[in-house]
């Protein structure tokens, strides 16, 4: 099929770039994970109980993905554009119904990233039992660093993760807070979905999230991976 084929121009590849490597990583699908800090579970008054509960789990569309360091405009439809700092993992094989002692396997890397918000859309969607799309998966809301390979790094069970906005520290915790860790989201994501090569799991932020306004500048790090940057335009 050649683009004669089609109406129009069919959609890009999504990609990112790669640490160390001249190819960009194709992403397929965005998973995030839902609830996965205790204190940001509280802080949105869902506090989780590991014992009964499962993960739960939303996706942002492809086409939502924004390098680190660009300037996205203040998002239409909101008043409460919130910012969410999370760790990144990027699958590097299939895996289905996956043991969690072997998810580490499809583990090609991580990333940081931005699971950004529109917060008021999100509750009212929340308490009216809606989906969340309009609060989530909007155009620009994934943001995200270059891939750094797995390496030496294994599966993240530890190390600071944290968010600034204007240099003011918001965001400040460590991922062995996760409440399910990495082999745990893996191996449940895995029961719903065949995890494929290029999917992202954004894997949950800890407490302190927070609206920004147009000119704000966001930064933010995970230990071993690495740093992000966006900063807010006007509004559209
Ligand atoms: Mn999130």
């Amino acid at each position: 099929m050649t683009q004669d084929n089609y109406a129009w121009s069919p959609n890009p590849v999504y990609s990112l770039p790669v640490r160390g490597s001249e190819q960009r990583l194709p992403v397929k699908r965005i998973f995030c994970v839902g609830r996965n800090y205790h204190a940001h579970a509280i802080e949105m008054n869902r506090p989780v109980d590991k014992a009964t509960m499962r993960p739960f789990y939303f996706i942002k569309d492809a086409s939502t993905l924004v390098e680190s360091g660009a300037t996205v405009p203040y998002p239409t439809g909101t008043a409460n554009y919130h910012f969410e700092m999370e760790l990144v993992v990027v699958v590097g094989k299939p895996g289905f119904r996956v043991a969690e002692e072997n998810a580490g396997e499809l583990i090609y890397g991580y990333a940081a990233g931005l699971d950004m918000t529109r917060r008021d859309l999100q509750l009212v969607a929340r308490e009216q039992g809606r989906p969340w799309d309009l609060g989530k998966n909007f155009e620009k809301s994934a943001i995200c660093t270059e891939v750094v390979p797995v390496g030496d790094l294994g599966v993240l069970d530890k190390g600071a993760i944290n968010l600034q906005v204007n240099g003011e520290t918001k965001q400040s915790s460590d991922l062995s807070k996760l409440i399910w860790d990495l082999r745990e989201i893996i191996a449940d994501l895995s029961t719903f979905y065949h995890l494929e090569p290029g999917d992202l799991i954004y894997s949950g932020t800890p407490e302190g999230v927070g609206a920004v306004k147009p000119g704000d500048v966001i930064t933010g790090h995970v230990d071993g991976v690495g740093d992000i940057a966006l900063t807010v335009g006007a509004a559209e």
